[in-house]
């Protein structure tokens, strides 16, 4: 896509209802997208399912090619999808935010094709001779969410198509655009109906939970949608990955350095304007040094430029949507309620156009204060003091959730014995959520279950058989 217009007017309907998206930073209308409903999704799936076979029997050599080139439109455009992404999510494009994001798309795409999966000989001992395979699922259907609509998109798509299957995937009603550009550009590159949108609400994402066509979902998303697709997948048996909420804790211990670590906790906690699941949600930190990192993380934070996404200064944005914000401005009231003690922001500026809530650091506040026990999502960081290193783990392993996770010491042996007493899919030491498409990446508790990325995110996406004989 040569211009940012021509990327638009691809993905404009010419025909039938449409909705119109706006910039959650200054109201302006973005595009328009298509009002779809379950026809839209039966016919999608009848295209998918007549195209899997043909896509299935080019082999993985030549899928990995297709994969490869669809990278190589997704640099080619990269400017384009991250205006676009900047405006109808309205994360800035410098910081970790759009430019990364697009870029992240690529580097999954090129990552993925590189996998190598071979078929594991389980015994060969002169008798028998049994191997494990992977065949394809047949139609993978895609649910995510708003936060990262393009990077998740990819971290749905790219194994599902290595694997031989054909994907309807279905975006989060808040970010459509972004999305249908996304498979735009993929699609100058895939063959007809192998990867195909359906915007559309809940009942869409319902029924290709619980259609027959339709072999595994790829789920990211909030844990209560989890729970729906459990229930309505079951009927057919399928097979689920879920990526679901989570409230990651981070634990300072007592050696580490608050000056050195201050950059990297903030990044860890506000990417993405705190809209990412496996963000650090809730930060602990041990009393002898307690002070000396609220000092620290401050300073970061109260220099960070937050704004419209389009202006190149800006690296933090506004929350996507208005249901959000209104969560992030309770859960900071109820530390605020509660006498804690405010270190920055909290104060949202009511005349302010746009959902932006000021970045917001909270001390002195109990565990038990929903800004803590609840996921919030936003750019609001409470930190908890402790005194032992067994109440930290304890506060950490206290909720039902556990996505992610980290430690902070410059002692990697003590940090890593810590991390293993922690109860989350991913436990880091000195950073927090960086995540590598070479790396499994999966949740425990009730953050979902199933690895995407690596050997085992691609074994995924395939239905195991053992060939014995
Ligand atoms: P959400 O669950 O509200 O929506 C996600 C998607 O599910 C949307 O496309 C929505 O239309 C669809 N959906 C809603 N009801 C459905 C139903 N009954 N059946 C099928 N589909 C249905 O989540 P969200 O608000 O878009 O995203 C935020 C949440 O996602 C946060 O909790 C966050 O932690 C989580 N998340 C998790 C990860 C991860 O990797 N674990 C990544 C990003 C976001």
């Amino acid at each position: 896509m040569e211009t940012y217009a021509d990327l638009l007017s691809a993905i404009t309907p010419t025909t039938g209802e449409t909705r119109t998206m706006f910039d959650p930073a200054t109201g302006e209308a973005v595009g328009e997208a298509p009002v779809q409903g379950v026809d839209d999704l039966e016919r999608a799936i009848a295209a998918a399912t007549a195209a899997q076979p043909a896509w299935a029997a080019l082999g993985h050599k030549e899928r990995i090619a297709a994969l490869l080139r669809a990278a190589d439109a997704v640099d080619r455009s990269a400017e384009n999808l991250a205006q676009l992404l900047s405006r109808e999510q309205g994360k800035p494009l410098n910081g970790p935010n759009a430019r990364f994001e697009v870029g992240a798309c690529a580097d999954w795409l090129r990552a993925t094709a590189s996998i190598e999966l071979t078929a594991e000989t389980a015994v060969d001992d002169g008798q028998t001779h049994a191997e494990l395979h992977y065949r394809p699922i047949g139609v993978v259907g895609a649910i995510g969410p708003w936060n990262w609509p393009m990077m998740i998109s990819v971290w749905q798509i790219a194994p599902a198509l290595r694997m031989g299957n054909a994907v309807v995937l279905k975006p989060s009603e808040y970010t459509p655009l972004s999305v249908l550009a996304l498979v735009q550009v993929l699609n100058e590159e895939l063959p007809d109906g192998v990867l195909s949108v359906v915007c559309g609400g809940r009942e869409v994402g319902a029924r290709l939970a619980e259609h027959p066509a339709i072999g595994k979902i790829m789920f990211t998303g909030s844990t209560a949608t989890g729970k729906a697709i459990i229930k309505s997948s079951a009927g057919t048996v399928k097979r689920l990955t879920l990526e679901l909420g989570g409230n990651d804790a981070g634990i300072v211990l007592p050696d580490a350095d608050p000056e050195a670590i201050a950059e990297d906790l903030f990044w860890g906690a506000f990417i993405n304007t705190g809209q990412t699941c496996a963000a650090l949600k809730r930060l602990y930190v041990h009393e002898d040094i307690y002070e000396e990192v609220c000092e620290a993380l401050t300073a970061v934070a109260a220099a960070a430029p937050m704004g419209v996404g389009l202006v190149e200064a800006n690296v933090l944005g506004p929350l996507q949507n208005k249901q959000q914000y209104d969560i992030v401005a309770r859960l900071v009231q109820a530390a605020k309620d509660s006498g804690a003690r405010v270190l920055l922001g909290g104060n949202p500026d009511p005349e302010q156009p746009g959902y932006f809530y000021p970045t917001t650091l909270v001390a002195d506040i109990e565990n038990n204060n929903p800004l803590v026990a609840e996921e919030q999502f936003g750019p609001a960081l409470p930190i908890i003091r402790y005194s032992t290193v067994d109440e930290a783990v304890a506060m950490a392993n206290g909720l039902d959730v556990g996505l992610g996770a980290s430690v902070w010491s410059p002692n990697l042996g003590l940090a890593r014995s810590v991390a293993a007493r922690i109860e989350a899919g991913t436990v880091w030491i000195n950073k927090h959520g960086a995540v590598d498409p070479r790396i499994p990446f999966g949740g425990s508790k009730q953050s979902g279950y199933g690895l995407e990325f690596g050997v085992d995110g691609l074994k995924a996406l395939g239905i195991p058989q053992v060939i014995n004989g």
